[in-house]
């Protein structure tokens, strides 16, 4: 009866559903969005704790079967239910997300919660446990990645329960965590898509250091090409990195962190790499990277170890030079 493909685990154990409800901190005035109701465990504990939840369900078996439960009780003018994939349809308002997901949405959902205007309060959502340490690592965990970074520029984010996978039928192959992800109100100053532009640089390879990646000659190549087009931009008009970053739009922040993978292979080992310096040839250009980056005391630094203010940091040292990465 149950969906492979479409994540359907159902969360049998009633005391770890009132462990979410209850970490996730619900007010009664609170409008609430669970994706992937499935047979509305959940969802009667959301519509007791709070005052209506939406929730979006990509089975029309299950919608069915949601709806027969609650039909006839006092529940029903407080549920709406919507069929559809959640990664397609337009969100309504709401305060607070709740959720049990498909694992297999984890990261576009995530981007698309993270982008959705009017920011809600907090988000309680059930990830594969390998994704929620990714999404809660610090600088120096293994599993600090490009993910972590995104992420946590755009929320802070905490571990709140472990599940393991016997509390689901039928069980998954992995097992689960429950994570709190809070938007940061006001965001960070940073054009996303240039951050993320940057990120995606730094975390090719993690564990080398600044100075060898930006020594590699496709990303000389690139940042120069940038260098020029927004020179020539500049003596002609207003270049496009005059605009306030923040005026970038919500969508745009979307597209930015679609392609996110948690399955990113960013944890190989460097020796294997060959590097791709340019042999012998003194650029100019090359000089100015080299310049920021040692000047700040980046060169020798790896991303591994980065912080988020020092990724923020070299961001505007860079955008300061003149260097920019979308
Ligand atoms: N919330 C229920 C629980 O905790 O027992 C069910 C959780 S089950 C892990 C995931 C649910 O999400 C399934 O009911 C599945 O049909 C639904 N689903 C899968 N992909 C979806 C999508 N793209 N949009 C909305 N719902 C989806």
């Amino acid at each position: 009866p149950f969906h492979k493909s479409k994540g359907q685990h159902i969360l049998k154990n009633p005391l770890i559903v009132d462990a979410i409800v209850e970490k996730a901190g619900i007010k009664p005035t609170d409008v609430i969005l669970e994706i992937g109701p499935g047979t509305g465990n959940l969802t009667k504990k959301l519509l007791e704790a709070g005052k209506s939840v939406v929730a979006v369900e990509l089975d029309p078996r299950m919608v069915l079967e949601l709806q027969r439960r609650f039909q006839g009780t006092p529940f029903s003018n407080r549920l709406k239910v919507i069929q559809g994939d959640v990664l397609k349809c337009e969100l309504p308002y709401f305060d607070i997300c709740v959720a049990n997901i498909p694992y297999q949405i984890s990261s576009p959902l995530t981007f698309k919660l993270l982008s959705h205007r009017p920011a809600f309060r907090c988000a309680v959502i059930m990830f594969q446990r390998e994704f929620a340490m990714r999404l809660v690592a610090h600088p120096g965990d293994s599993l600090y990645c490009r993910l972590t970074v995104n992420t946590q520029l755009l929320a802070r984010v905490s571990h709140l329960l472990k599940v393991g996978k016997n509390n689901f039928r039928p069980p998954p192959k992995v097992d689960s965590s429950v994570v709190r992800i809070e938007p940061r109100k006001p965001l960070p100053p940073v054009n996303f898509k240039e951050w993320d532009g940057l990120i995606r640089l730094c975390f090719t390879r993690k564990n080398k250091t600044l100075g060898s990646i930006f020594r590699q000659k496709n990303v000389l190549s690139m940042m120069e090409k940038n260098y020029k087009t927004l020179q020539a931009l500049q003596t002609s008009q207003n270049g496009p990195h005059n605009e306030n970053p923040m005026d970038m739009g919500v969508s745009e922040l979307r597209k930015g962190f679609e392609d996110l993978s948690m399955d990113v292979d960013d944890d190989r080992d460097d020796m294997e790499m060959e590097d791709d310096e340019t042999a012998g040839e003194s650029s100019d250009f090359k000089n100015k990277v080299m310049a920021v980056l040692k000047k700040n005391d980046f060169e020798d630094k790896r991303s591994s170890k980065l912080t988020q203010e020092d990724f923020l940091r070299l961001l505007s040292l860079f955008n300061e030079a003149g260097m920019h990465f979308s």
